[in-house]
């Protein structure tokens, strides 16, 4: 499913965090916001969810209107740095919460959903940790059943803030793989916050690089280095070793 940004301003008070900003993701594309702290990446990502609204500008999902619509209606799939599983809930409950985003009459019966958490656990390999609670599980499982869970609706788009932020070198590389696998699997569209140069790198299609509210180029990885728009560019992607 594309994803068109078209126009997006945000204001918070009088400070502007997201300038006019226009994207195109096509279909099945992996497309990484890439930018340094406080650039708006974390706020676009938001405003494309429906957890924030835009001031001005449009959102629509293959060529329908979505800003109006809410988060839930949307149907997207996220996933956030620090997993936000629940505590209380068992590695299974967790990922049949996913859900419960859907409206009731979307929802399907108690049996399909027990069969489809079970073969989400298969696919990220944890089923054997299904009756487990999150306490028990390394920050790398963690993120694993938190990506189960946000496929758990079978969502045509799949948001990222970070995912891999908390972990260790080690761990964020097998996450990169997982997010592949499953992408071939789900064919899903996604965007994805990093202020990780490598992470963006090797998992997009396509960078978008933000500074201060505006994006200041989106290309393929190869294009980003062969031809940097800008000298903030050029620097920003030059910290790659
Ligand atoms: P990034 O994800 O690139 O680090 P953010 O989108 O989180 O950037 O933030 C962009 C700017 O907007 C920052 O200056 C941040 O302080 C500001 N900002 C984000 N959310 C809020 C908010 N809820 N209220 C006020 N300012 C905010």
């Amino acid at each position: 499913m594309s994803i068109s940004i078209e126009g997006i301003t945000k204001h918070f008070g009088s400070f502007q965090a997201l300038k006019n900003i226009s994207l195109e993701v096509p279909d099945g594309q992996l497309v990484g916001l890439l930018g340094p702290s406080g650039s708006g990446k974390t706020t676009l990502l938001r405003i494309i969810a429906g957890l924030e609204t835009a001031n001005e500008g449009r959102i629509l999902f293959e060529g329908e209107d979505v800003t109006r619509l809410h988060v839930r209606e949307r149907r997207v799939g996220f996933v956030f740095q620090h997993y936000a599983l629940f505590r209380h809930m068992t590695v299974a409950e967790n990922v049949a919460f996913g859900l419960d985003v859907l409206p009731a009459r979307q929802r399907p019966p108690a049996a399909e959903i027990r069969k489809r958490v079970e073969t989400l656990l298969e696919m990220v390999q944890l089923g054997h940790l299904a009756q487990r609670y999150p306490s028990q599980l390394s920050g790398g499982q963690k993120q694993r059943i938190a990506l189960a869970r946000a496929l758990s609706m079978k969502p045509k788009i799949l948001l990222l803030d970070e995912p891999f932020g908390a972990l260790d070198a080690k761990v964020r590389k097998d996450l990169r793989r997982w997010l592949r696998t499953l992408h071939e699997e789900f064919h899903f569209t996604s965007v994805f916050v990093t202020h990780d140069q490598e992470e963006a790198l090797e998992l997009s299609d396509q960078v978008a690089v933000m500074s201060a509210g505006r994006i200041e180029q989106i290309d393929s990885p190869q294009q980003l280095y062969a031809q940097p728009s800008s000298r903030f560019v050029f620097d920003f992607m030059g910290n790659v070793n």
